[in-house]
């Protein structure tokens, strides 16, 4: 069998390995499944990505970034629910003791397209009624039991009896924690949104198809905290952006399709429940065309009921076509007061907002004062816990002081105590305000996978002079490299002159790399791989005529152009201003 290629993702692999995009990490002592190096071009290509992700996000929306720990202490996941929840299901080959996720089997080998939101129990049975096997070295699995692996990876924070702590399996936490100082920074005023883009680990039983499905990968989110009565989005900015949408309906249909429409539609006839997902869909269609994503091969998806969170009002996914395969490249969901909530009941720290009613309100409040002279001696030790039953039992039912005597339970027996030894009272009161708990939606992206997708979606074959070529047709403004400078030849005079223009192109901000090696085709074709969007080359003549040939990536044309233009002629091209079609 040949070990040649054979769909793009091996080519795309392939390549990113021999240019320096991503491979996977310490190869000098075998590896370890799900860790990747990104190398010189692909650290570049994610750093200008990021950098696009925040200025749209961040910057464009008016949010605040954060930075926050990767560690941090369990008591974080306690109250978030990842230390109870954040499981996926484990099935261990008998045989060869290759660990697998269930779930995956059964989409890979049945029918069965959402086989994480099914019972273990019911995993188990359709392991075994379609005779699934182990995807390693074949032993049949039925009969095996499928268990709740929890994904975070666990250490310790300082020495000795230390205390527990977990790298963070999403950013979000870190936003979260961090709400109460956070809000002070806004001004206590809703709605606001915090950024954060950072590594995010999460010990996936089978990690796969490169850095698609990693151990350590880079997320990208906002966390956007909104008054849930008040808060609407400007929807008028993207209700005609047009979109691709998949539909919890349609997924569910037997001929069911994608849908072509646009924002406005989609929120106006309830295909998208909540208005501000409408607004992220909307901002995330045209960014992602920004950077280079294929719209053609690119839709939103929702997500079906068992898929979703249970305190999660509408979810969306952002899906790449991969060589015939959709995969997941951001998640846009409404997750109600959930996480806040959850912080809140669990620290001592206040996760709500005061907000201020326009008018103050008068309302009554029931308060008592009770006799401590009678429940002292009546109740002993218990007499603190009589008040707060009655303080309690006032705000909840007025009514139950109408009588002559109240009833409280102590430890499972009835009380009862005289109403005249109460104090109890109804005031009127003035209050200006309330504190709510407000609600967050969260678009959170991958950043890793989108570094997929750009390359997937921009890898090109076609033939030059008759010879086959592979390039990158990246977006000029995300490219790790933009220019490539050459001397036409190893001659002094040529390379100083080349040198001086790499400087000057560098100091322009643009991104060079100068490469003297090999002849002036093959370097052509390395910059192409990479996915280079112009070339300049220093021959003789520009020694004489103060010009240079400046070669386009795509059509490969070659347009004469003065030297002292090219900084400013390159830096519009970079910027969209120009296109080369246009140049003299
Ligand atoms: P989630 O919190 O699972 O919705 O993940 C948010 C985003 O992070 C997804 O849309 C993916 O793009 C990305 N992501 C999740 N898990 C992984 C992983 N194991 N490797 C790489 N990217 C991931």
């Amino acid at each position: 069998m040949s070990d040649e290629p054979t769909n793009t993702s091996e080519k795309l692999v392939e390549l990113a390995k021999r240019r320096g995009y991503f491979f996977q990490s310490a190869g000098a002592y075998g590896g370890v499944g799900g860790f990747y190096t990104f190398g010189p071009q692909g650290a570049a290509l994610k750093g200008n990505l990021e950098d696009a992700w925040r200025e749209r996000y961040a910057v464009g929306e008016g949010h605040m970034e954060i930075d926050a720990p990767t560690i941090m202490p369990e008591p974080v996941f306690e109250a978030s629910g990842h230390l109870e929840g954040f499981d996926d299901m484990l099935i261990e080959c008998p045989d060869c003791g290759q660990s697998h996720r269930a779930d995956h089997l059964v989409e890979d080998n049945t029918e069965y397209e959402d086989a994480e939101s099914l019972p273990i129990p019911e995993v188990e049975e359709i392991v075994a009624e379609y005779e699934l096997v182990c995807p390693s070295c074949g032993a049949g699995l039925a009969g095996v039991a499928v268990e709740n692996f929890n994904l975070m990876f666990a250490t310790n924070i300082g020495p000795g009896d230390s205390q527990p702590g977990y790298m963070r399996p999403e950013t979000a936490q870190g936003i979260f924690v961090e709400f109460p100082r956070l809000k002070e920074y806004a001004r206590n005023q809703l709605p606001f949104g915090v950024t954060q883009i950072g590594r995010a680990y999460r010990n996936e039983i089978s990690p796969r198809r490169s850095i698609i499905r990693t151990r350590e990968f880079t997320q990208a989110e906002l966390e956007l905290f909104l008054d849930p009565e008040e808060d609407e989005p400007d929807l008028s900015a993207v209700a005609d952006v047009a979109v691709t949408l998949y539909p919890a309906s349609e997924q569910q249909a037997d001929d069911g399709t994608t849908v072509e429409t646009t924002i406005g539609e989609a929120v106006d006839d309830g295909t998208i429940a909540d208005p501000w997902i409408g607004y992220f869909l909307g901002i995330s269609q045209e960014w992602y065309e920004s950077v280079g994503v294929d719209m053609d091969r690119f839709r939103f998806r929702q997500h079906l009921s068992g898929e979703r969170a249970h305190y999660a009002s509408d979810c969306w996914d952002a899906e790449s076509e991969i060589d015939g395969n959709w995969i997941e490249i951001a998640g846009f969901a409404h997750r109600g007061n959930y996480d806040l909530s959850k912080h809140q009941a669990h620290s001592d720290e206040r996760f709500t907002i005061f907000k201020q009613y326009d008018e103050p309100k008068t309302v009554e409040r029931a308060t008592v004062d009770p006799d401590m002279s009678y429940l002292g001696p009546e109740f002993g030790g218990d007499a603190g816990t009589v008040v707060e039953k009655l303080e309690e039992l006032a705000e909840r039912d007025r009514a139950a002081f109408d009588g002559d005597t109240v009833e409280i339970d102590l430890e499972g027996e009835t009380h009862e105590i005289p109403v005249e030894r109460c104090g109890f009272s109804v005031d009127e009161e003035t209050i200006a305000g309330e504190h709510i708990v407000p609600n967050v939606v969260e678009p959170s992206f991958g950043v890793d996978r989108l570094v997929y997708t750009v390359l997937h979606h921009a890898y090109r074959e076609d033939e030059v002079d008759g010879e086959e070529r592979t390039y990158l047709e990246l977006d000029p403004e995300v490219a790790p490299t933009f220019v490539g400078v050459f001397p036409l030849q190893s001659d002094d005079d040529l390379e100083r002159e080349a040198q001086a223009i790499a400087a000057e192109l560098r100091a322009e901000g643009l991104s060079v790399t100068y490469d003297d090696s090999g002849n002036i085709g093959r370097r052509y074709r390395r910059q192409d791989e990479v996915g280079t969007p112009f070339c300049v080359t220093v021959d003789y003549e520009s020694l004489d005529d103060e010009a240079v040939t400046v070669r386009e990536r795509d059509s490969t044309a070659q347009k004469r152009l003065p030297i002292d233009e090219l900084p400013e002629t390159l830096a519009a091209l970079r910027a969209g201003d120009l296109a080369f079609d246009d140049l003299e």
